[in-house]
């Protein structure tokens, strides 16, 4: 391929990039097709032969432009999903085309050393202990496998037992302590750690989905042997924050090792609006957080904080042979990730953070969780609607038509989304909550201002009066 042709099929990309952003928000804030249609525009078989560079990325927009949802869109609401700020997708570009494996210094100066000082500024922003390593994964839920690797090697060695080298079977018992209502994807790494439901102990929580401190100490007096708990900074629904002082007092009292899931609400340590609710979180061991949540990076990006850094290492190294000398380790990546070779994460978080600063961090988030205190002062008015949660940070929890659990309420609330995302202004969805069908409203676009959150105010109302019996 000759520098002209390269030259067009990058700059083709670039414009049909502009294109789709140029129209989102006053697009539909939803698909126009479903899987099955978008299916249908790429089903074909397997080509004997190949095409030119610019009919395939002509081709893979016409395809693709229909099926692609718009997380980016100002009144998307929808799940909890960072909207890839311009920034960050330039700096993502670059990082594809820049084509470095990340996996060590040597093969990719530039990119271990933009993770090294990214990973300092995280630190610093979040007021996290400074001997923290960060490993730079995919998202959250990699982030809580790395991280509880390493808390299940630390608990393990505290009872006498090397996993590296001993494995897991036949290893003194462990037991985790978590929440009724955490996150499903800890579960996941919990399984791929290879604990089972037998290992876990599930702790009462209230209303806002916290784990309830007498519950948890009773658990805690409960079990002996090696321990790890898990607690929530962020619960997805309501984005309450487990009680982390008193939490990590306990725990460490006993020996147990504390990770903190905090996917979207750990950045509300870099917030002097908001850091009372994460107060204690940073006497926690380790802690799972996204990028592409509210610092808006483009999908994937996540990072995994582990206190020790030689328990994080352990945990991740991928052989004894590849072990670099001392002086090395700190600046190779993938001593601190499951992969070898690996996307060069740190530029477009370093790219985020060196555009936002630390004003622009604390302006965004504290403007997410004023809009979202606005839904619910507004919506809370209008009869039939209850706001199911104290709307502490970027959450709110809605319920349409009968409050307590009935399948009319349910039913109703079903109804009122699906003509929402049918209407399309406003993409919002909807989520089972304590036991009830609930509509959550998640405000961490970087795009989303007040009209926006007035005009999708305007839209419920109206089409929960349409709706309404
Ligand atoms: C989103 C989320 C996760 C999972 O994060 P991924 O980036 O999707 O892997 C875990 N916990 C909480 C609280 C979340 O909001």
């Amino acid at each position: 391929m000759d520098d002209a042709r390269q030259r067009e099929v990058l700059l083709q990309a670039a414009e049909a990039a502009l294109r789709f952003r140029a129209q989102v928000p006053n697009a539909r804030q939803r698909p126009h097709v479903s899987y099955h249609e978008a299916l249908s525009a790429f089903a074909e078989e397997m080509p004997e032969t190949g095409v030119a560079p610019e009919d395939v990325m002509a081709e893979l927009v016409t395809r693709a432009t229909p099926g692609l949802q718009t997380p980016m869109g100002p009144r998307f609401f929808g799940w909890v999903m960072g909207g890839s700020h311009p920034v960050g997708v330039a700096a993502d570009w670059l990082t594809s085309a820049w084509g470095q494996n990340a996996w060590n210094h040597a093969a990719a100066p530039s990119a271990a050393a933009a993770e090294t000082v990214a990973a300092r500024w995280l630190l610093d922003v979040l007021r996290l202990p400074p001997e923290t390593s960060v490993g730079f994964v995919t998202g959250a839920t990699i982030a809580s496998f790395v991280c509880l690797s390493a808390a299940r090697s630390t608990v393990l060695q505290r009872a006498g037992w090397d996993v590296a080298q001993k494995g897991i079977f036949g290893a003194p018992p462990i037991t985790l302590l978590i929440g009724d209502d955490a996150h499903p994807t800890v579960y996941a790494v919990l399984q791929f750690l290879g604990f089972g439901t037998a290992n876990v102990r599930r702790v009462s929580t209230d209303e806002s989905g916290v784990m309830k401190l007498e519950a948890f100490s009773a658990a805690l007096n409960n079990c002996d042997g090696p321990l790890i708990v898990v607690t929530q900074a962020g619960q997805m629904n309501t984005g309450a924050f487990d009680q982390h002082e008193t939490i990590c007092a306990l725990a460490h009292a006993r020996g147990a090792w504390v990770h903190v899931d905090g996917a979207f609400g750990l950045w509300a340590r870099a917030c002097p609006d908001r850091q009372h609710l994460a107060v204690g979180v940073e006497q926690a061991d380790s802690w799972a957080m996204d990028g592409h949540k509210w610092l808006q990076t483009p999908f994937d990006s996540g990072y995994a904080f582990v206190r020790d850094a030689e328990a994080h290492r352990r945990a991740m190294t991928i052989a004894p042979s590849y072990l670099p000398p001392v002086d090395e380790r700190d600046r190779d990546p993938g001593h601190y990730v499951p992969e070898l070779s690996r996307r060069a994460r740190g530029f477009p978080t370093w790219a985020m953070l060196r555009h936002l600063g630390r004003a622009g961090i604390a302006e965004m988030v504290e403007r997410h969780c004023r809009l979202s205190r606005l839904f619910a002062e507004r919506l809370g008015e209008v009869p039939g609607i209850t706001i199911m949660n104290e709307v502490v940070l970027n959450q709110t929890v809605v319920r349409f038509g009968d409050a307590s659990a009935t399948e009319t309420g349910d039913d109703l609330t079903r109804r009122v989304i699906e003509r929402l995302q049918e209407d399309g202004t406003c993409f919002l969805g909807g989520a089972s909550w304590k036991g009830k069908w609930v509509m959550r409203i998640s405000v961490i676009g970087w795009a989303t201002t007040e009209d926006d959150v007035n005009r999708t105010i305007g839209v419920i109302t109206r089409i929960w009066n349409e709706v309404t019996p």
